[in-house]
């Protein structure tokens, strides 16, 4: 039996980790399906307080997570695969075996959207992407094109220019979303061309095993046409990773878990911390900043329920 359990193990799980185990709570973090999170698969980190040269993603986390064990923390591998929170202790089932706690953080986070095409899904890995740092290396003086128009397509743009030998984004409105200084970077960029009002279509070809090429459909002319290209980046935001709390917490019509007075959830003692309860600021800070909330709230909780 564990006084408190965090699901999830990117900042805001990891600075709910810290905040608790400093509260002599002795935390069990389960990792996820994505140890550290989207951290953990992004590179240069400028925008972390208290870094005036930036550190990398992966050093933040493997620095979080050496703090939070420091303190007495502990980790487990696997991803939660059901919860039972009709009474305490809530029992969460992590691939197979059950853990109890008497206090639940949720931070869980959210995972990369898709098109929803056949052919991505058949091509993922195989020249499709959701993840420049893990796969850009792959595309060496090649073609490559990135699908979305916020700050994420733009970050994979730029990082893929180490590699690729031309690269474009391709957005379905004239403008783009992603904020001004990211726009003035990749505006600068000579590698980078953009594609306006278009979608893609498909991603060719499914019976090489590999992406060829993609058939683009222009939004406003309706016009198809298609291009050769070797790599294809899909970042087009973000789907909460709340399937298996469906039908037991409150949440928006998305999926994003809906949290009151701080990081309390719809069930009194269980907590939610970070991008799975924020779709708005979605930031490495903001997720810390909710993790640190969720620590204060359970201790409070467990305090008042005679823990
Ligand atoms: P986002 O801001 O939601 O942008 C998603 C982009 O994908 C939008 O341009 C959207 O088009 C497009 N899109 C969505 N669904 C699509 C579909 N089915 N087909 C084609 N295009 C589609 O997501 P994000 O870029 O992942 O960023 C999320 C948050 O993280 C933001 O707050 C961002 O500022 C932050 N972030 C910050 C940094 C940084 O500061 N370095 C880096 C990455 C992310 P529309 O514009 O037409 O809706």
């Amino acid at each position: 039996m564990h006084q408190i359990m965090i699901l999830g193990s990117g900042p805001a799980g990891l600075t709910a980790a810290l905040y608790s185990a400093r509260a002599h709570l002795k935390p069990l973090v389960v990792d996820g399906h994505e140890a550290g999170g989207q951290l953990s698969l992004t590179t240069l980190v400028e925008n972390f307080p208290g870094f005036p040269d930036g550190l990398m993603g992966p050093d933040l986390i493997v620095s979080m997570r050496k703090q939070a064990e420091r303190f007495g923390a502990s980790f487990r591998g696997g991803s939660a695969t059901a919860v039972e929170l009709g009474r305490r202790p809530f029992r969460i089932t992590i691939d197979g075996t059950v853990e109890e706690c008497q206090a639940l953080i949720i931070a869980t986070g959210s995972s990369a959207k898709l098109l929803g095409l056949e052919s991505e899904r058949k091509l993922m890995g195989h020249g499709v992407s959701t993840c420049a740092t893990c796969d850009g290396f792959f595309f060496q003086d090649q073609e490559i094109i990135v699908v979305g128009g916020g700050d994420s397509a733009l970050e994979e743009a730029i990082f893929l220019t180490k590699f690729a030998k031309r690269m474009t984004v391709m957005h379905r409105r004239d403008k783009l979303r992603a904020s001004k200084i990211m726009q003035e970077k990749v505006f600068r960029n000579p590698k980078i061309d953009f594609t306006w009002d278009s979608t893609l279509e498909e991603i060719l070809d499914v019976n090489q095993g590999k992406v060829t090429g993609v058939r683009i459909r222009n939004l406003k002319t309706s016009a198809v046409t298609e291009r050769p290209v070797d790599g294809v980046f899909i970042a087009i935001g973000h789907t909460p990773n709340t399937q298996i709390f469906r039908g037991l917490l409150e949440m928006d019509e998305v999926g994003y878990i809906k949290t009151h007075d701080g990081t309390k959830t719809s069930v009194p003692g269980v907590f939610a911390a970070g991008d799975v309860q924020d779709h708005v600021y979605r930031q490495a800070i903001t997720a810390a900043g909710s993790g640190c909330m969720a620590a204060i709230d359970a201790e409070r909780f467990l305090e008042h329920a005679g823990h």
